[in-house]
């Protein structure tokens, strides 16, 4: 499949000025399929698993399958493993409160210093909470986790560990099979956070063997507004929900109240029915695609970008230099320079970027950075994407030096 050919697929490029797309690590373009089944509301539209009519049986259909297509994407066990939430963030939130409140004063969540806040904070609330001990494993100085340390980091009282499959950063992924030992070693639970990670798909949620596996849809070709927790069979069901109301029960009086079976028990109030059609499509897409060859495609431009940015003394990557256990985000520190320059000055040449500390400021505390300018590649990029972006850079540079 060329590069045109994905494009076509992208109602994105038949726009008057498609600009150089290089931020698919904050949200991706959205994939035609996932438009065409949200607009599928036209003629199916009502709430979901409430009424007996026919529109609201079809509405109701459509969210399942929806969820089968999810379920089939990152290849669980069953469709009832999947949760929908409204994003990683939700997802991640989820876990914190619900696990969360099963643990107790003294036991230990292991997180890393490269994680997101989003996986981050809900654990630094949950610590103000409960009284729980959060450790976080430190970084090498290319930004991957130090997974050496989970030796020493790893005690008896750790009761998950929480990192993330792929940086936002660094784009370093993850050692998944030393964390997933680890934490099996003392009956620990593992989260990953796998919202860089499902648009360089695939990912296999049984071969992996964590837990908890949180993703978002919008950086997946899919819509904004629904994500996804899926968890292993049989560990939802031991877990108190997080949000309640509407949906999520099964008998509610003043004295009397029980729950619905996951995942129904995480799903309260009207789910983000429309969206979820629209990732199931987006999901549906992605199963087809070469993924071998999308991987090809995708290294050679990491590689490319990599040349071209080294070629410049000023310029520092934060992130692993080879090729090798690393996706195509690349952040970058151009001395003396603040990223938000380099972004507005690369922004006025239609190249899109994102500058500042990702909302991960203890990643760049760890690495001893104030800030880094990203570009993060996707399927649907080409040579001239990478090449607009060292031109510009090199604009830049003349302009602000
Ligand atoms: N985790 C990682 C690694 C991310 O990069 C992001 C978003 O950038 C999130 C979690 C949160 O995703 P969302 O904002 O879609 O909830």
């Amino acid at each position: 499949m060329s590069i045109a050919e994905l494009r076509g697929q992208f109602p994105f490029y038949a726009t008057a000025n498609p600009c150089h797309y290089l931020d698919n690590a904050a949200t991706s373009q959205i994939h035609r399929q996932a438009l065409t089944a949200m607009a599928g509301q036209e003629s199916c539209r009502a709430n979901v698993h409430r009424s007996p009519y026919r529109l609201a049986e079809a509405s109701s259909h459509a969210y399942g399958e929806a969820r089968a297509q999810v379920a089939r994407f990152v290849n669980a066990a069953a469709a009832d493993e999947v949760v929908f939430t409204s994003g990683a963030t939700a997802a991640l939130n989820l876990v914190a409160y619900s696990f969360g409140e099963t643990l107790q004063a003294g036991d230990e969540v292991l997180i890393s210093a490269a994680e997101h806040h989003s996986n981050f904070v809900p654990w630094l609330r949950l610590r103000q909470r409960t009284g729980i001990r959060l450790r976080v494993l430190p970084l090498l100085p290319d930004g991957r986790i130090a997974t050496a340390s989970l030796a020493e980091m790893v005690t008896e009282r750790c009761r998950l560990i929480a990192v993330t499959h792929c940086s936002n950063v660094t784009g370093a992924v993850t050692d998944v099979h030393a964390v997933v030992a680890a934490a099996r070693a003392v009956g620990a639970k593992v989260l990953l956070d796998g919202a860089q990670q499902v648009q360089h798909g695939p990912v296999d949620v049984q071969k992996l063997g964590a837990d908890f596996y949180a993703f978002s849809s919008h950086k997946c070709f899919g819509p904004t507004g629904v994500g996804v927790l899926w968890t292993r069979g049989g560990v939802l069901e031991r877990l108190p929900p997080f949000l309640t109301g509407g949906g999520m029960v099964g008998l509610v009086s003043l004295e009397t109240l029980s729950f619905a079976s996951p995942p129904a028990r995480f799903e309260a109030g009207t789910p983000p029915v429309a969206q979820a059609v629209g990732l199931g499509a987006a999901a549906a897409w992605m199963m087809t695609l070469p993924w071998a060859e999308v991987h090809r495609v995708e290294s050679a431009l990491l590689a490319r970008l990599l040349d071209g940015l080294a070629t410049f003394p000023t310029v520092r990557l934060i992130g692993p230099a080879d090729l090798e256990a690393r996706l195509p985000i690349v952040s970058f520190e151009v001395r003396g320079i603040h990223p938000h320059d380099v972004c507005q000055v690369l922004g006025e040449r239609e190249v899109a970027l994102r500058g500042g500390n990702h909302c991960a400021q203890p990643l760049f505390a760890a690495l001893g950075s104030a800030g880094a300018t990203r570009a993060s590649i996707a399927l649907y990029n080409d040579a001239a994407d990478v090449d607009a972006l060292l031109d510009g850079l090199e604009h830049a540079l003349k302009v602000l030096s």
